[in-house]
């Protein structure tokens, strides 16, 4: 997990953005800073308060019980693998709002220890519905399988919450936790070795294809279109404007701007009407 917002490196210079010099650059910062954490206080406002934002996950959820139950009906023969769905655990299934609240009450950037502090406090709360479509698709006889970037060493408190929140039926074996690479490709090609993939659950579009990692914000933008009739059946995305690649993306991936540079990139996305 990154959350790049708030993160405060030190000025580097790099092609397309003008220089900013150590006369200005702490004035400029300042004012950076007091824009992303307005850009990140409406995010963390939206996820904690929104009842739009609970509605949202509702409506996810209850339509993917429709499309799970639509796809073991439609098949006619059993299937060769056990079916599974695949889902991504960071604002999928459980809601880390309060760390990223947390981090913006501090005035600090996501850092390492900090998110591990957070992790191992086992609080992490539920994604509106996700509880209730794993039990569905538990009933139907579906292995829910997570596939989570949170690292291995985060394994037994990762279990810990999530049993916590009252999820069953599930153990190690069902978790695929960051080993080294970040991309989920071979994890989901691991998993399919034992079960039929129907559906995949997650926030970040690198949680369902491989297609999809690492891609520039125009190349995402495209692949979307020309996959759009997978969205609502095979993959199902959920909301979530704190954090992911859908900003990672308009920093070509280069975490080490400033964030006065961060902010001007972000301006050059904005298109108004004049
Ligand atoms: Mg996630």
């Amino acid at each position: 997990m990154k959350y790049y917002s708030l993160v405060i490196l030190a000025a580097v210079t790099l092609s397309g953005c003008s220089e900013i010099t150590p006369e200005t650059s702490s004035s400029t910062e300042r004012e950076a800073l007091t824009v992303s954490q307005i850009h990140t206080e409406n995010s963390v406002l939206w996820q904690q308060t929104a009842a739009e934002y609970k509605a949202l996950c509702y409506q996810t959820y209850n339509m993917a019980k429709l499309q799970l139950e639509q796809k073991l009906h439609a098949h006619a023969f059993p299937y060769e693998k056990k079916p599974a769905v695949v889902m991504d655990l960071d604002e999928t299934v459980v809601d880390n709002s309060f760390y990223n609240a947390q981090l913006l009450l501090n005035g600090e950037g996501y850092s390492k220890e900090t998110w591990k502090e957070w992790s191992d406090l086992e609080k992490a709360g539920a994604v509106p519905g996700a509880l209730d479509f794993i039990a569905f698709a538990q009933e139907k006889g579906v292995e829910v399988i997570f596939i989570s970037n949170r690292r291995v060493s985060e394994l037994q408190s990762t279990m810990n919450n999530v049993a916590a929140l009252g999820v069953q039926g599930v153990d190690s074996s069902n978790y695929f936790l960051r080993m080294d690479e970040g991309s989920k490709m071979n994890r989901r090609s691991a998993v399919s070795e034992n079960y039929e993939i129907l559906m995949l659950f997650g926030d970040n579009l690198a949680d369902f294809n491989e297609i999809f990692d690492k891609r520039s914000n125009a190349d995402r933008n495209a692949l979307v279109a020309g996959m759009k009739d997978d969205f609502g059946s095979k993959f199902v995305v959920l909301p979530n404007v704190l954090y992911g690649e859908w900003e990672g993306s308009l920093y070509n991936y280069k975490y080490d701007w400033t964030l006065a540079q961060k902010d001007s990139i972000r301006k050059g996305y904005i298109k108004g009407y004049k």
